[in-house]
């Protein structure tokens, strides 16, 4: 028996004239994440897309999966394949919705002909339908107005489709439809938890880390590569650069005083970021920052943050509660990740009493004494990338 996924989009049902651009990097996007999984066709037609394997040995259960975290995706389902006839859809039906409709009680039938040439209006099919059903399957009743389980016909082109269930997709919007920004990712639980937000309004990413080796080790930019792959699961493939900040730590433990550490490396991270992310494409900058969460991200804390780059920073998290950030983590697994011990940039150099209200005019004196211009050039030469896919 043939399966197939078919695809309704939601809000890309919105977007007028920009609709059929959206579609296509929507099955762009699909085409990519499928691909490794065997032969298949994607294609588009009258408000849906339909996924076709086009060998046996692709894996139709894992394209299932992975098409329910494609952003952009609304609904899902997976449907048998019929000929355009009655007594193909019956007999078919009866075998392929064996499993769904054995431990139910009550279901009903509806059909949608978009071929209205088909011989049967959908009344009529539902009831022919309805009726082989319950010959099959002698526990059931039929309930029009709180079934159990709804079985649908679609009469279309080709062919006609029967499906019993119908799967909530990713939603939001496809990668690649709103440009490209950069995160700067961590190992911690926020930052993986805002690149995801992020790319379901249909950012593509670019990822930043700042490692701090010997301080921080080889397994906490494992980490990092690890949380970035939980999150390509549904953002697509993401360019990781990695840039060494020992040095700049380093000099700003000699250099500057203690209450301003996490904020200057904050500001230093900030610059170098927005170069990287100019040479990538980046359009704007993604922190995984929420207010009032810790010292460095109090307001006036922000202020002097912002106040070095020209480009957006955006904040997806920045008025949550730590609580719906942790929900969020633990939705897109990244959560069991993040809470791995390893250490972080940010805690070696952790001042007693960081500056909960820093001035602008106070922190430029506290970073003075460093040669801010050469320390981001050599940190910007010795960056490496990778992919993570
Ligand atoms: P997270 O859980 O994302 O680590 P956090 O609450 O621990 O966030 P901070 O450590 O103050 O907060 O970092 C704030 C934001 O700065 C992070 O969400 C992330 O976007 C960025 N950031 C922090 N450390 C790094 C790093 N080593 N490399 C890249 N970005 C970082
Ligand atoms: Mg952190």
């Amino acid at each position: 028996m043939k399966e197939i996924i078919l695809i309704k989009n939601g809000e890309l049902a919105l977007k007028g004239l920009n609709r059929s651009n959206f579609e296509d990097i929507l099955i762009k996007n699909m085409r990519r994440r499928l691909k490794s999984l065997g032969e298949v066709s994607i294609r588009k037609a009258q408000s849906t897309i339909y996924v076709e394997p086009q060998s046996d040995d692709f894996d139709f259960d894992e394209a299932l999966e992975r098409v329910g975290l494609i952003f952009g995706i609304a609904g899902y389902s997976r449907a048998c394949v019929c000929e355009k006839s009655m007594e193909d859809i019956l007999s078919r039906s009866v075998e392929y919705l064996r499993e769904s409709l054995e431990n139910i009680k009550t279901f009903k039938v509806e059909a949608k002909r978009a071929d209205k040439s088909f011989p049967l209006t959908s009344p009529e099919i539902c009831r022919e339908l309805g009726g082989t059903l319950l010959r099959a399957f002698p526990h059931l009743k039929v309930d029009v107005h709180n079934p159990d389980k709804t079985v649908f016909v679609e009469i279309r082109d080709y062919n006609a489709y029967v499906r019993a269930e119908q799967l909530t997709g990713a939603g939001g919007l496809p990668v690649g439809t709103a440009g490209t920004a950069s995160i700067l990712i961590s190992g911690g639980i926020d930052s993986p938890v805002a690149a995801w937000t992020m790319a379901k309004r249909g950012l593509r990413l670019n990822a930043i880390h700042f490692a701090s080796p010997p301080y921080t080790s080889a397994r906490a930019e494992l980490k990092v590569r690890t949380l970035l792959s939980k999150v390509a699961r549904y953002s697509g493939c993401i360019n990781l650069a990695i840039v060494p900040f020992t040095e700049i730590q380093d000099k700003i433990a000699e250099l500057c005083p203690e209450d301003y550490f996490t904020l200057i490396m904050r500001r230093m991270m900030m610059r170098i970021s927005e170069k990287l992310a100019q040479k990538s494409g980046s359009l704007a900058l993604i922190t995984g920052e929420s207010l009032g969460q810790v010292a460095s991200q109090t307001l006036p804390a922000l202020v002097t943050t912002d106040s070095v780059v020209n480009m957006p920073v955006l904040r997806p998290l920045i008025g949550m509660d730590k609580e719906e950030i942790v929900r969020i983590s633990r939705n897109i697994d990244t959560f069991e990740t993040s809470i791995l011990p390893y250490e972080d940039c940010c805690t070696v150099f952790t001042p007693k009493h960081p500056k909960t209200r820093p001035t602008l005019e106070l922190c430029e004196k506290a970073e003075a004494a460093l040669n801010i211009d050469e320390l981001i050039e050599k940190a910007i030469a010795a960056t490496e990338y990778s992919y993570i896919d």
